[in-house]
């Protein structure tokens, strides 16, 4: 691909680094994300941040029902005319109506490097508004992928493990080193490939839960949850789920969190 400094110096432009602008400069990263995402072999595929179309010219053509999204003005004029047959929606993400664009009748795939300062809104948001995608090939940062991953017992494992899972299959599908982005971005990136899954727990009532067990990490569970409610109903709960009663937060499965969020009803 052609290198992104070119790009921009043709455009005339630089990096925003307020917008997380760091492009991808690996022909291996955008091959390898693009190849995930078109292997489902969606209807649609949403881009978020496309910048200057590494990964949008990789599944743009394979692809009918192509819908960009990206807030920086001069990156979307580039788009606009690059990609003429992909719907350009020039705006903040945050802003979307995400729900809209994912109907249930249409196989849609999510893709994106995500931009860095709001990674953690726009994963979230999916979960929040109950937007559940076919897939999503979403790169963090690597330490934020990493505790959305992370497994129970291990240090990076905490309310926001337990709340992705509860919604999501999350498989890993590799670390970009920060030289395969222009510019470089100091810590690596963690591409990972995530699936919904059908769960009828309530994100509001887990997160509930989930605030409280993990307030102060080196308190017993029991002893936390008590922000909740009495000493006797939190032994009842925690009896409900199985769990030991001086268990801490980062030893329970979400399973066990799922079963304590019913109990607590
Ligand atoms: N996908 C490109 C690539 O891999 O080379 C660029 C990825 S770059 C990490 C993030 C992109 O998100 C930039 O194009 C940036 O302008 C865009 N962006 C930043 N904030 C945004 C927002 N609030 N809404 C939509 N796009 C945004």
């Amino acid at each position: 691909m052609q290198h992104p400094q070119a790009i921009l110096t043709r455009l005339g432009i630089s990096a925003r680094k307020s917008l997380s602008q760091n492009f991808l400069t690996s022909d291996y990263w955008a091959d390898k994300l693009a190849k995930v995402a078109l292997d489902e072999r969606p209807e649609r595929i949403i881009e978020i941040g496309p910048g200057l179309g590494a990964l949008t010219s990789r599944w743009a053509k394979r692809c009918k029902d192509g819908v960009i999204i990206e807030y920086d003005r001069a990156l979307a004029s580039f788009l606009r005319e690059e990609h003429p047959n992909v719907t350009l929606i020039e705006s903040d993400v945050l802003r979307v109506d995400l729900r809209a664009l994912c109907p249930p009748s249409i196989k849609t795939v999510v893709i994106s490097n995500l931009p860095y300062h709001i990674s953690s809104p726009i994963f979230f948001s999916f979960i929040e508004a109950q937007i559940f995608p076919h897939a999503m090939i979403l790169t963090f940062q690597k330490e934020f992928a990493d505790r959305l991953a992370a497994l129970p017992k291990s240090p990076d494992y905490g309310a926001l493990s337990v709340l992705s899972q509860t919604f999501f299959d999350i498989e890993p599908i590799g670390v970009l080193p920060a030289g395969a982005f222009y510019p470089k971005p100091g810590p690596s990136s963690s591409a990972l490939l995530i699936r919904p899954r059908s769960v009828t727990v309530s994100p509001a009532r887990l997160k509930t839960i989930l605030r409280a067990s993990f307030a102060h990490r080196r308190k017993l569970l029991s002893s936390n949850l008590q922000s909740l409610t009495t000493p006797e109903r939190v032994t009842e709960i925690m009896n409900f789920a199985g769990v030991p009663p001086k268990a801490r937060a980062e030893e329970l499965t979400k399973e066990q969190y799922w079963q304590m969020v019913e109990a607590m009803q």
